[in-house]
């Protein structure tokens, strides 16, 4: 099956109660049980069912196990955000004293909570560009992950997934990913060696922005022990289960972040459009990134000839390159001119709509980071993003055109 009909015919996509061709939203709290015998084996995992939303809900898993599917993992537990994503997964493996090897170009609120790790004790060493050299130079042996974005967001710097994960491997320990801004219609992480997937499905899975939401899937090739991993000890008995078995039974249970229905009814229903609607949104922003760099703007987008990542870019995305784009308007300034002067894109902060978005992330997105954070994520203070949306191309470059060139840039 490819990647659309999968969307609508998967193996979890296609049966519901009464015929529904959608999945029916079940915003029950809890679920009752003829016997308390009954409950009571629920909650002991002796029997299939759910007890209460927080730790379980049909809706839930149904968005759980469509994700699942689209990349390939063992098992996948959906959160409140894409942020709860990261933080849970986090939480889930590391204890105090154990380090983290990340990429430096990370989106915003992923840095602001490793600063919050620090203060727990679990140190993040930042390296510039993550590949097999600086991965093999950070690890010490307390090293316990490496984390990075597919594409960073917003400098748009391009992993090496594969050569990423060998390093990781060849050191003990997992590669998590987060893969927002690539989506498993760019690329499925896991088959690539990654461990653990993360995404925001707030972003290009829920499409519309109406939905805030994260999942993180288990690719079921990293071997959890609880001598690496003391965090997991309690729930080694699952085998290659224990990181998940962990993270809901344990971490989404009891820090709370677990997923409201209505929201993953929200990402079921955007999911079975993210291929049709990927394919338009990289392709608007190939023509935009092409055209502003024709009119002598300075332009980051990975799938550009002269681009540093336009080899990943055919290597792992198909040639494709992904939904957001930055350029640099030459001042703070006249990056304000410019967003002020635009017709079409909404001035708004999130990436994966449907319309176009546009911001300076320097001020915005990235106001509560440091300079030195700033600059190894990309973002300058005249860097404008653009999240690019399913608008006719020609309308979009002209609008952009237009802005600036009113704004004398
Ligand atoms: C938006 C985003 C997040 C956070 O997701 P929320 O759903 O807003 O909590 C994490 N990582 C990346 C790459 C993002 O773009």
């Amino acid at each position: 099956m490819n990647f659309n009909t999968c969307l609508l015919h998967g193996k979890n996509a296609t049966r519901y109660p009464d015929g529904a061709t959608l999945v029916p939203v079940s915003l029950s709290n809890a679920f009752r049980y003829e016997t308390i015998e009954e409950l009571e084996r629920v909650f002991s995992h002796k029997k299939a069912g759910y007890a209460y939303s927080r730790i379980g809900n049909p809706t839930v898993a149904a968005f759980e196990q469509r994700i699942n599917e689209l990349e390939g993992g063992i098992g996948a537990v959906a959160t409140a955000s894409g942020m709860a994503a990261v933080s849970h997964t986090l939480l889930n493996l590391l204890t105090p004293g154990d380090e983290i090897i990340a990429s430096g170009c990370l989106y915003g609120g992923t840095i602001g909570l490793l600063g919050d790790l620090e203060k727990l004790g679990i140190h993040t060493h930042f390296v510039p560009r993550l590949d097999a050299v600086t991965i093999r130079a950070a690890v010490t042996d307390r090293t316990r992950c490496v984390f990075s974005e597919v594409i960073a967001n917003p400098a748009l710097q391009v992993l090496d997934i594969r050569q990423a994960a060998q390093a990781a491997h060849a050191a003990g320990i997992p590669l998590i990913v987060d893969s927002t801004t690539a989506t498993p219609f760019l690329c499925r992480p896991l088959s690539l060696g990654a461990d653990i997937v993360i995404h925001s499905t707030s972003k290009y899975i829920s499409g519309s922005g109406n939905a805030i939401s994260g999942v993180v899937v288990d690719g079921g090739t990293f071997p959890w022990d609880s001598r690496h991993f003391p965090a997991l000890q309690d729930f080694t008995y699952a085998g290659k289960f224990a990181f998940l078995m962990r993270l809901r039974a344990d971490i989404q249970e009891n820090l709370g972040g677990c997923l409201s229905p209505m929201n993953a009814f929200l990402g079921t229903l955007g999911l079975e459009t993210l291929g049709i609607r990927m394919e338009r949104i990289c392709e608007n922003a190939l023509k935009l990134a092409a055209a502003l760099e024709r009119a002598g703007v300075e332009v980051n987008y990975p799938a550009l000839d002269e681009s540093p990542g336009k080899q990943l870019c055919e290597k792992q995305f198909r040639g494709l390159g992904a939904g957001i784009l930055t350029f640099r308007a030459g001042s703070a300034e006249a990056a304000r001119k410019v967003i002020n002067r635009l017709n079409y894109a909404c001035i708004a902060s999130n990436i994966g709509d449907v319309r176009t978005l546009v911001l300076l992330p320097s001020t915005t997105i990235f106001s509560k980071n440091t300079n030195r954070q700033k600059e190894d994520a990309g973002v300058y203070e005249d860097t404008v993003r653009v999240s690019v949306g399913i608008e006719d191309a020609e309308d979009l470059i002209q609008d952009f055109l237009t802005a600036l060139e009113s704004a004398q840039i």
